[in-house]
């Protein structure tokens, strides 16, 4: 058997369950003699019953069930902190197997919509100096089992009427710098023996690499995309997001394009809105000219102030003029309050605040 992750749970060396490829879990199953399919049903458990412990999974015999819970452990992380907004937002704060904690949100946003915004990595190595989770750098990746645990930790909170209908990877983290990770995690979910969550209802936000998109273009997986631009040219991008120097909008454009050919998936920009720095109208009017012909939609997102970071959220009027210039200039905009402002919900600010 390939056993590909370890991780220290309760101090015993047990391996991860949702690290397992479903190949992986089925071949444990017929190494100790029993048969395939017992791997799709534990996974049922995990995924569609949302048992917490092996010892839930009752159509499995006792002794399946404990020489099961010998090898593995299904949960790796530990909910070190839960928030709850007048919304119906939740919050979650996971402490890892290692000590680092990441965050992760449930939000409802409607009678029917249940949004998981998760995360991809311990930190983030972009750099964007509005933002909670680059301040220290990156530490580590995710492994996919803490990509999909993210998911199913969610998902406990939901009522069994409810369910998880879309997911976003918005949380801690740049997506395209942990791709190998993320993308089985979101077959995971997508699988009718996961959570059949299918790649129309996934939205991957990325601060725009070209080569990742690339990448993901080529999977032959239209996922939608979100490019995180928040400038309407090099000069003021180059300043905000650090990583654009070395990158450019141009570049970021032809490969948003080039993902829009292959995919025919239409490309949200996302803007954050930081008072007196990319909010004014001259800023709005260029950003047109540059998306200029793109059946592109854009997420004005008005800045969530960060504790210690000197920037601040526009006036509402200054944000509505913005809006109006850019759709006179043909573009669709909509405003995206971020959701849950009082759980610190803009990423990384909970995981600061407890650290
Ligand atoms: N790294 C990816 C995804 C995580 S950030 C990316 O940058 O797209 C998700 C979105 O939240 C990004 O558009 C990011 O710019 C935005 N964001 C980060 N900090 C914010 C804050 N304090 N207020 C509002 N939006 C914020
Ligand atoms: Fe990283 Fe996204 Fe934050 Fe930029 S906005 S530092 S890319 S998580």
């Amino acid at each position: 058997m390939v056993v590909n992750v370890l991780c220290i749970v309760e101090d015993e060396l047990m391996l991860y369950l949702l690290d397992q490829t479903p190949e992986q879990l089925q071949n444990w199953f017929t190494e100790h003699g029993f048969p395939a399919y017992r791997g799709r049903q534990v996974r049922n458990w995990v995924f569609k019953k949302r048992a917490a412990s092996i010892d839930e999974m009752t159509d499995l015999s006792l002794s399946m069930r404990t020489q099961l819970a010998e090898y593995f452990s299904i949960w790796s992380t530990q909910i070190a902190a839960h928030q709850n907004a007048d919304d119906g937002s939740e919050k979650l704060l996971l402490k890892l197997h290692d000590g680092e904690s990441i965050e992760c949100v449930l939000l409802r946003d409607d009678r029917h919509h249940r949004t998981v915004c998760i995360s991809t990595q311990v930190g983030c190595s972009m750099g964007c100096v509005f933002c909670a989770t680059g301040l220290d750098g990156v530490i580590r990746n995710l492994t996919t089992g803490e990509i999909i645990e993210q998911m199913l930790q969610l998902q406990r909170l939901l009522s069994v009427e409810e369910r998880i209908s879309n997911i976003v990877v918005m949380g801690m983290g740049e997506p395209l710098m942990n791709l190998d990770a993320l993308m089985p995690a979101l077959a995971a979910a997508a699988s009718p023996d996961g959570l059949g969550i299918g790649v129309r209802r996934v939205t991957i936000s990325t601060v725009g690499l070209p080569k990742g998109i690339r990448r993901l273009a080529e999977m032959d997986c239209p996922y939608h995309l979100a490019i995180s631009l928040h400038a309407p040219d090099d000069e003021i991008r180059n300043r905000l997001v650090p990583a654009n120097r070395s990158i450019g909008m141009d570049a970021i454009l032809a490969a948003a394009d080039e993902y829009f050919d292959r995919t025919g998936r239409r490309i949200t920009f996302e803007y954050v809105l930081l008072a007196g720095v990319n909010d004014q109208p001259d800023h709005a009017r260029r950003l047109v000219e540059f998306l200029h012909g793109r059946p592109a939609l854009i997420n004005l997102i008005p800045y969530n102030p960060v504790p210690d970071l000197p920037y601040h959220t526009p006036a509402s009027a200054v944000t509505a003029e913005f809006v109006e210039i850019i759709t006179r200039g043909g573009l669709t905009a909509n405003i995206r309050y971020r959701k849950g402002d009082r759980i610190h919900a803009a990423c990384g600010q909970l995981r600061r605040v407890k650290v």
